[in-house]
């Protein structure tokens, strides 16, 4: 079989080190290092590699295999493991990891189990839930299961994390970050500890860093988006002083024709139980391109030809009206993709999408 090069994830590496370099020096200048996430990318090792040179010592990932990837290609960094990990998972986290994010005790008697066997020492970042309920021991039962934690043999309290916006939708402010230096001091105090790292935040928290609000004694920020894209989903908001365009979706149009914009029978839900809703434009031109939902979350792609609208998808298939465009679109042409946070996770991890490194 031939190589199919479309649809393609085209990345742009300079951009990615440019936005490293960013990011690194931003919040090193604030006493804030940089767990550099590699999820988004699906940990591409040659894109790692890029982080790294741009400045970042510590890579995080939600998979272990991604990690055991990056192991094998010989990332040089410190690697953690940023999902809470499953029991059975256990034996490679404390082979191929250096920490991870917990938040279960039984979990780290595993862990520790484990680094026994192995003869290794495993770094515990206990994640505090601060409100936004997704991951996160409560912060009345921090100090009680620390406590727990000490005593357990090759298990390192490195320190506490807590994660905003994923689930809850919950912004970062002064209060939910100064619930996890509260909780260090008072660790400190009680168990006469050294809490190296607070990891205190993502991409979103960025925004009270640049505006001072946040609190003082945060040491580190896990960040993704805004090394990858530029961009601040949750906040809406470009992440001032990085490049935007790193990532570009290219597609080959299969079909062109002159069709009415409303479809023509009785209308039933759509492949993926939607009931759809089509506005009546009369008749427009019409693309289709080789990409779909199977591949895509279609909904975070927007055309870098402004005058070309998405009109939906399916599996298989994405609709464009081309009545606007100035171009004479052809079969066989390829239409180029502006790419969000998670239309570029879907893609990552899509067998049908080719991958490409430029710049
Ligand atoms: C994905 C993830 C991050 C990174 O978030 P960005 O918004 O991409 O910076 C940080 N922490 C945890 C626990 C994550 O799962």
């Amino acid at each position: 079989m031939g190589k199919i090069i479309y649809p393609r994830i085209e990345i742009n590496i300079g951009k990615i080190r440019e936005n490293t370099e960013y990011v690194v020096d931003y919040c090193g200048k604030k006493g804030i290092e940089i767990m550099g996430i590699s999820k988004g990318i699906c940990a591409m090792p040659q894109l790692v590699e890029a982080m790294v040179e741009g400045g970042i010592r510590k890579i995080g990932d939600s998979r272990i295999q991604n990690i055991v990837n990056m192991v094998e290609y010989g990332i040089n960094a410190q690697m953690y493991l940023i999902r809470i990990p499953m029991l059975c998972e256990i034996d490679d986290l404390v082979k191929y990891t250096l920490g991870s994010l917990n938040s279960e005790l039984d979990t780290i008697k595993a862990i520790s189990e484990s680094a026994k066997m192995q003869n290794k020492i495993h770094n515990v970042i206990l994640m505090v839930d601060v409100g936004d309920l997704r991951e996160g021991v409560w912060p009345d039962k921090v100090l009680d299961i620390v406590g727990e934690i000490i005593k357990l043999p090759n298990i390192k309290l490195e320190g506490l994390g807590a994660n905003v916006g994923c689930y809850g939708g919950v912004l970062p402010t002064y209060e939910n970050t100064k619930i996890l230096v509260d909780l260090a001091n008072d660790i400190e105090k009680e168990y006469g500890l050294n809490i190296e790292t607070i990891s205190g935040g993502s991409t979103l928290t960025l925004d009270i860093l640049e505006k001072g609000e946040i609190a003082k004694g945060i040491t580190q920020f896990r960040i993704g988006e805004a090394i990858l894209l530029g961009r601040d989903t949750t906040n809406f908001r470009i992440v001032p002083g990085t490049i935007q365009d790193t990532v570009k979706l290219k597609a080959q149009v299969i079909e062109v024709k002159t069709k009415p914009s409303v479809p023509i029978g009785k209308i039933g839900r759509d492949a993926f139980g939607n009931i759809p809703n089509h506005k009546d434009m009369g008749n427009i031109k019409r693309a289709i391109v080789a990409v779909g939902k199977q591949d895509c979350r279609i909904d975070a792609l927007t055309p870098v030809d402004k005058n070309i609208e998405i009109m939906g998808g399916s599996s298989d298939h994405l609709l464009l009206n081309i009545s606007n465009t100035k171009y004479d679109v052809n079969v066989g042409d390829i239409v180029e993709f502006d790419v969000f946070y998670s239309a570029m996770l879907s893609l990552m991890t899509s067998k049908y999408v080719n991958r490409s490194i430029v710049g």
